[in-house]
């Protein structure tokens, strides 16, 4: 397989790219004629450089992060330029443990062979599959033990109010929305009605199971993208089958955020993508993960402890 067809490149405006790993993570190119900003590069499966420069046409990469998290990062050594927000430069660039690879292979492989069997009932009866998220043949690497993620030191950091200037009129306007972790950033393409949410924004579950994770932080920030549906025509998250959502979906978030912390909604055991015992808070279309144990009674106790 050449590196170029483990991504799916996907067109969404003029200069404007989604580059999808089929059921792992998305990433997003945005080119002006100044430069170009890489939102995100990937698990670091395949070379990611050589397609990027390829769509960029000449024009200087910055690679601005939506956060650290392994999955989102594969690719960032590759690039000279890196921005993130302070809060994910120590995550950047200390490196991933061999355990947290050998979970996400374990997740990949056994996603491999569900896939297989999702494509054939695919065919038979539903029709919902698009190229876009149809799974490929995993890279050698991730069979082959040799999978890893280079360490990177950032080069800048990105803040809530930033906005990345890539000539012509065209910019990204950063914010800073964590949550999912305390380093998410999400970037508005200006005039444009785009949003990349990254990890902030999911169609499947969304990670808040982590010890650095805010169940009410991240309310905050998707009710902050909410407040600028108006200004948006799209929305793009970094996982699963649905890398676009329209902006109503972010209120729709945020409501079913404020059920869950009244503590109105049940949860069932689940299982992350690494393997960590999670529970569950389904909703109609995607889902939040939460610290196995969590209740909305103990998450409560335990803010008024904090406050204290
Ligand atoms: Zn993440
Ligand atoms: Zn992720």
């Amino acid at each position: 397989m050449r590196p170029h067809e483990w991504f799916h490149v996907q067109p969404l405006a003029a200069g404007v790219w989604q580059l999808t790993e089929p059921g792992h993570v998305a990433m997003w190119l945005v080119v002006g004629p100044g430069r170009a900003v890489l939102i995100d590069t990937g698990c670091g499966l395949a070379p990611l450089r050589p397609l990027v420069d390829e769509l960029a046409g000449g024009v200087p990469v910055t690679v601005a992060q939506t956060h650290h998290h392994m999955d989102h990062v594969g690719g960032s050594h590759e690039f000279t330029e890196v921005l993130i927000h302070p809060a994910g430069v120590e995550g950047l660039a200390a490196g991933v443990p061999a355990d947290r690879l050998a979970g996400y292979r374990e997740y990949a492989l056994a996603q491999e062979e569900a896939a297989a069997a999702y494509a054939d009932l695919d065919d038979r009866f539903f029709h919902l599959l698009r190229d876009e998220y149809r799974p490929r043949p995993l890279p050698a690497a991730l069979r082959d033990g040799t999978w890893s993620i280079a360490p990177v030191t950032a080069t800048g950091t990105l803040e809530e109010g930033d906005v990345l200037d890539l000539g012509g009129g065209r910019s990204l306007a950063v914010m800073h929305t964590p949550g999912h972790s305390p380093a998410d950033l999400s970037f508005e393409l200006v005039g444009e009605g785009l949003l990349f949410g990254g990890d902030t924004v999911n169609t499947g579950p969304v990670y808040v199971q982590n010890p650095d994770s805010s169940l009410t932080l991240l309310r905050g920030s998707l009710a902050r993208l909410a407040d600028r549906a108006p200004a948006l025509t799209r929305v793009f998250c970094s996982h699963f089958m649905r890398t676009a959502v329209p902006p109503s979906y972010l209120q729709a978030q945020v409501d079913a955020l404020d059920a869950l912390l009244a503590g109105e909604i049940a949860t069932r055991p689940a299982v992350d993508c690494v393997g960590t015992a999670v529970d569950e808070a389904v909703f109609d279309g995607f889902s939040f993960f939460v610290p196995r144990g969590w209740t909305a009674r103990t998450a409560a106790a335990h803010a008024e402890e904090a406050a204290a």
